[in-house]
């Protein structure tokens, strides 16, 4: 990728509103936009002193108005990118950006790729990898939590923790190629055992950044929920009250399947992602054993389930069959229709359960309280979204893999083997903060960003 160029993208989303940003960055922001600006005392912006917004007009070669906006000049290295950005604050409508866009474009600039913005302010080393991940995490959270836990990454509260972990892998890999090079010389490396204790504690460390992702990727993407039962117990009336006291903003998320909207709820801070949430709605007509197939699909793949019985009924065959085959650890048994006389016995069940009128709103508050407890084994909301990123995970993982064959072959094989363990565990972690991250993985990370960001 080329960072020579002048890049140029519309960053606001391309709707109606009060105004739209066209942003450049490059070293030629601020010639090319002075070719398509006038300020009324005809001031240019390359006069400007940095960090200040000019107001004036966009004009065409013919000189007449495209629009009436307001230019902020920042000159590098104190930008995003750091390099001179300007950004025209013009009116938020699909055609003045339009216009502005391609007149920049004719004036010399390049239209920006996907997250290129983001992708210069890493390869100028404003930010590392993990920084520019949390970027598209802010935008996309789904809950304040969520976005607590992204704006503590972005802040680089991720990278602060693998650091020293890197430090210490490479002090460690010094010490066993020290020992490959100058096997004879007296050079007092530390002790085997020294050694190996500062490979424990690296292990240590990356076991503890793993054991916070399973939280921390909830934040990210939402706690995978399947909600089931028989027809007419009412999953659809429970979904439907829920969504109405704790619908998340998000309705669709990039990166996932498009054209399904997914609906998200956020119960205590918690992202709670609705599995098949069209299903629960629509699929009415088919036959019980069909259904109690999907559900049983579902139960696999959800982190959490719901099962949803009618209380003013008997327990029904389907019920018994949906409730042993749910893991109890995390499965809620919610006994719907409270309002209506009861008929429905379970003895003693082995399960969270609720009652709840998805009609009346009784027992929701309780549901939501277990559905918390359920998710966090008792543990604080805060500060548990520190690895929150399946991609980090696995870079850890292969990390903590390589650190524990070195651990088990540190007193039997040799120097050479050894040291390969050890750059594979650095390389693997240095991959989290884009210091040894392959080209492809870069693309596919900065692809997932919107034009203009
Ligand atoms: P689903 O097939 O499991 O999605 O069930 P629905 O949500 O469509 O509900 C089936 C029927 O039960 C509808 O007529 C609902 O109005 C009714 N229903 C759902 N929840 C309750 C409740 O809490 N109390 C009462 N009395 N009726 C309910």
């Amino acid at each position: 990728m080329l960072t020579e160029d002048t890049i140029v993208a519309i960053s606001t989303s391309l709707g109606h509103s009060g105004i739209g940003i066209v942003r450049l960055s490059g070293k030629d922001s601020i010639r090319i936009t002075d070719k398509i600006f006038v300020s009324p005392k005809k001031k240019s912006l390359k006069q400007t002193p940095s960090h200040r917004i000019i107001y004036g007009h966009i004009i065409n070669s013919n000189k007449e108005i495209i629009d009436e906006v307001l230019v902020s000049v920042m000159k590098a290295p104190h930008t995003y990118t750091r390099e001179d950005i300007v950004e025209i604050n013009c009116h938020g409508g699909p055609v003045p950006l339009r216009r502005i866009l391609k007149l920049v474009l004719k004036a010399g600039a390049r239209l920006a790729e996907p997250g290129e913005f983001t992708r210069r302010a890493f390869l100028n080393g404003r930010i590392d990898l993990a920084q520019a991940e949390a970027v598209l995490d802010v935008i996309n959270s789904l809950t304040e939590q969520s976005q607590k836990a992204a704006i503590e990454q972005l802040r680089g509260g991720l990278s602060k923790k693998i650091e020293p972990i890197r430090e210490e892998l490479i002090k460690l890999t010094a010490f066993v190629e020290a020992h490959i090079d100058f096997p004879e010389e007296d050079i007092a490396p530390p002790s085997l055992k020294d050694m190996e204790k500062m490979a424990l504690n690296i292990q240590q460390s990356l076991k503890e950044l793993i054991d916070s992702s399973q939280y921390g990727m909830i934040l990210r993407e939402g706690l995978k929920t399947a909600i089931i039962g028989r027809p007419n117990v009412g999953k659809s009336s429970l979904l439907n009250a829920l969504l109405e006291q704790d619908r998340a903003i998000v309705t669709e998320v990039p990166g996932t399947t498009r054209d399904v909207i997914e609906d998200y709820l956020n119960i205590q801070g918690i992202p709670i992602k609705i599995m098949d949430t069209a299903g629960i709605r629509e699929v009415k007509n088919i036959a019980e054993k069909e259904g109690v197939k999907r559900s049983l699909r579902a139960m696999k793949d959800a982190d959490l389930v719901l099962i949803i019985l009618d209380g003013s009924e008997n327990l029904h065959d389907t019920d018994r069959e949906l409730i042993a085959k749910s893991n109890s650890k995390n499965t809620i048994l919610v006994i719907n229709k409270i309002d209506l006389p009861q008929k429905m016995k379970l003895k003693k069940p082995d399960r969270q359960t609720v009652r709840v009128s998805a009609i009346k709103g009784t027992g929701l508050e309780e549901l939501k309280d277990k559905i918390t407890e359920a998710t966090l084994n008792g543990k604080p909301l805060d500060g548990m979204g520190i690895v929150t990123n399946i991609r980090h995970v696995h870079a850890l993982q292969r990390s903590l893999a390589a650190i524990n064959s070195f651990i088990k072959g540190a007193k039997k094989i040799s120097p050479e083997f050894l040291a390969v363990e050890l750059r594979d565990a650095l390389n693997a972690i240095g991959e989290i903060v884009g210091i040894t991250t392959p080209e492809d993985i870069l693309n596919k990370i900065f692809g997932d960003f919107c034009i203009g960001k």
